[in-house]
């Protein structure tokens, strides 16, 4: 029998904490979406063994990303909790010329940022996926 081990990596949006401020990257002012990666030792793809966890703080627009210490990150947990959520991902599936759109969309200013224009369906999943993205508004075009 072949026993398989190792480590994995789980990511998590835990929630967008922290003072608005301008993000050195895009300039756009959001609270930053603060992220969660556990790592886990694991038998057989069974995660058992919990081997401590990482925070990152990235901008919700770019996804320009920073490590934090964790007492760093729960302090800022505690002090600037998350604000009603401004930005919402929004998907298209333009389903004639194979092609996505993936757009986030201020609720509060109706400001919109484009993220994917008129991307493959592989290039739309990988965003998705790399953005932690797991519920998302999705609209199928016939265009
Ligand atoms: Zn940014």
């Amino acid at each position: 029998m072949m026993v398989e081990y190792g480590t994995t990596v789980f990511n998590k949006i835990v929630g967008h904490y922290g003072p608005k401020a301008a993000c050195p990257n895009c300039g756009k002012e959001y609270q930053t979406d603060f992220i969660k990666s556990s790592k886990w030792g694991h038998f057989c793809y069974i995660p058992l063994i919990p081997m401590g966890s990482k925070y990152y703080r990235v901008c919700p627009v770019c996804y320009a990303s920073m490590q934090m210490k964790k007492k760093e990150a729960k302090a800022m947990m505690a002090e600037y909790p998350s604000e009603a959520q401004e930005l919402v991902p929004v998907g298209y599936v333009h389903k004639k010329s194979k092609t996505c759109d993936l757009k986030l969309e201020d609720r509060i200013s109706g400001q919109e940022y484009p993220i994917l224009q008129g991307a493959s369906k592989a290039e739309y999943k990988k965003e998705k996926k790399d953005r932690l993205y797991k519920k998302m508004q999705e609209t199928v075009t016939e265009d």
